[in-house]
């Protein structure tokens, strides 16, 4: 895929970057090594005087840091803006909670006939970091805040469609007084990924993206037994009963289905409605999704611009033909608008058969598949139906039902009454195809570090 910045609004090429030569990624490397020789040795308030001021300058640029992301890949403008405060509100999280995180863990020692012994968190080196373009700054940040409070150092290979986000990353941190090189961009295609994740001096690395990269990461990792973390795919189940608050759930529903212009790895996907609120929660939902405005991504009261790129619009608008061909109906949206541009409207999709590849298939656009179950135990077994498991969403007051839920959902989270949001205080994955290992919270910080145990006798 050619570097470039190509607007989703109108489809124009607005700029393309040479890819870096193999000379250039192995000099980032080796700044990348020597940034953590000098990094390691900061202290934890060192680390968060940086770490702050970073996010002083996401506060300060953000309008314009919005404005290119929403350039680049079509989420409106209000959206972005509120990406690039999460950041901010992220970095402040790791410069406020890293030290605490990382403190050393005491252990019993005279258990193990030591005078003293515990367990020290140490930063791993540089670590490779393969994002994907639908949260180009979030995605980023929620890596790169843990990893250098840490004392980790970065390097970055952004989605080739994002490119102008990705160099405003490039000197973001060292702006804000991290070392030279203590975060870098690699300005490379997938295919160069392997030389960088093979380089010794690279010790880990974290994928956020399709199941196809996470499948090629995981192999070189591998092979060259280096840890990784992977965030894949979702298609989250939302599952309403009858003693739920049908409107509100109904307008979550749409909110969540059209977040990020459908392109969210959390959205909900798949709607599945207990038989006796199942025709007044399809109403409502259909309003709410019918309400839901496609249009220029800048404009104030846009709900839902652009897909990001032409080939995720194909994508999509495949899966949906698979399913009306097979039987499924369309209650509202389902075709794209004719004009420039990689429109796709709200779009809500019922009589959905296994046979139908929107059953299992992540659908990474604002297509909601609504199906119908009889009993709780239907609803746990289609909402448990994908080879996915990242997020959840239960929709009952009933206690044992939400007990039922948060213990039979095959989910890394489960959100009752609420939509899936990441937050950096709680952790955030997936299992099954939708990856392993954590990011946020302590557990993220955690990931790219040597826990060494300390024995003295
Ligand atoms: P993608 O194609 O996998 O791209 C993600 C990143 O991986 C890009 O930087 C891409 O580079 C790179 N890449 C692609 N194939 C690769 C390979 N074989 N080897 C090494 N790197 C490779 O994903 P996408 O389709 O753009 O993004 C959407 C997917 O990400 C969805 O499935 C979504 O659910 C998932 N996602 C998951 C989370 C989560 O937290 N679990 C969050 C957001 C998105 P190029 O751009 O150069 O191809």
């Amino acid at each position: 895929m050619a570097i470039a910045t190509i607007n989703p609004a109108t489809g124009e090429v607005l700029k393309t970057y040479d890819p870096m030569s193999p000379d250039q990624i192995q000099a980032a490397i080796g700044r990348s090594q020597e940034a953590f020789l000098a990094l390691r040795r900061t202290s934890f308030a060192d680390r968060a005087g940086w770490m702050r001021a970073a996010a002083d300058l996401l506060d300060a640029e953000r309008d314009e840091i919005a404005r290119t992301m929403t350039t680049e890949m079509g989420k409106t403008y209000a959206a972005a803006k509120a990406e690039v405060t999460k950041c901010a509100t992220c970095c402040r999280f790791y410069a406020d909670n890293a030290e605490k995180y990382l403190a050393d863990e005491p252990a019993d020692a005279s258990a193990v006939g030591a005078s003293k012994a515990y367990a020290r968190y140490q930063p791993l080196g540089p670590v490779l970091a393969v994002m994907p373009w639908n949260f180009p700054l979030w995605q980023v940040i929620r890596f790169a805040a843990p990893a250098l409070m840490a004392g980790n150092t970065g390097l970055l290979k952004h989605a080739s469609n994002v490119p102008q986000t990705a160099l405003y990353l490039d000197d973001l941190f060292a702006r804000a007084g991290f070392p030279h090189a203590a975060f870098q961009t690699l300005l490379i295609g997938s295919d160069a990924v392997e030389s960088v994740l093979s380089d010794p001096r690279v010790r880990a690395a974290t994928l956020t993206g399709s199941e196809g990269a996470g499948r090629s990461i995981a192999a070189i990792a591998g092979r060259e037994l280096k840890k990784t973390v992977l965030e894949l795919g979702g298609s989250d189940p939302f599952v309403v009963m009858p003693s739920a608050d049908i409107a509100k759930a109904a307008q979550v529903a749409a909110t969540s289905r059209c977040l990020n212009n459908g392109q969210s790895c959390i959205s909900a996907k798949r709607f599945i409605v207990h038989a006796d609120v199942y025709d007044e929660f399809a109403a409502a939902f259909v309003a709410a999704m019918g309400g839901q405005t496609l249009g220029d991504p800048m404009a104030e009261g846009t709900d839902i611009g652009p897909l990001a790129t032409s080939q995720g619009r194909e994508d999509v608008m495949e899966l949906v033909a698979d399913a009306v061909d097979k039987g499924a109906t369309v209650l509202v949206g389902g075709a794209a608008p004719d004009r420039p541009g990689w429109w796709y409207p709200a779009t809500v999709v019922a009589d959905i058969t296994p046979e139908m590849r929107m059953f299992g298939e992540e659908v990474f656009g604002p297509v909601a598949g609504l199906y119908r179950a009889a009993s709780i135990d239907e609803a746990l077994e289609i909402a448990n139906a994908t080879d996915f498991g990242l997020g959840s969403n239960a929709w009952t007051t009933d206690a044992a039902e939400q007990e039922a839920f948060v213990t039979e959902l095959d989910a890394g989270q489960v959100f009752v009454n609420g939509m899936v949001t990441s937050y950096p205080h709680l952790p955030f994955g997936g299992v099954r195809l939708s990856g392993y290992g954590r990011e946020l919270s302590a557990h993220g910080i955690r990931e790219f570090c040597n826990l060494k145990t300390v024995w003295v006798g």
